[in-house]
């Protein structure tokens, strides 16, 4: 991330990108979500981000020791013909 993070919010109704602290949409008057609102969604995001990560680590994790054994196992395959 080269700059802090930049508040987005998108119209509901015709999915233009809007300022946070605006109440209506500039394009098409829709009501838009409050701060707070705007605060708890972003929390979530943050959870589900971080939780996307964390399964995504442990795949690797797991992906990881999977090939280790795979690898093991060839090696004590070949040592045993030999
Ligand atoms: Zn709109």
């Amino acid at each position: 991330m080269l700059r802090p993070f930049v508040p987005m919010v998108f119209c509901t109704s015709c999915a233009q990108q809007q300022d946070d602290a605006q109440k209506f949409c500039r394009f098409c008057g829709e009501r838009l979500p409050g701060p707070a609102l705007m605060q708890q969604l972003r929390d979530e995001a943050a959870n589900i981000q971080a939780t996307k990560t964390g399964q995504a680590s442990q795949t690797q994790q797991a992906n990881l020791a999977t090939l280790k054994a795979i690898e093991l196992a060839r090696q004590q395959g070949f040592n045993g013909q030999s």
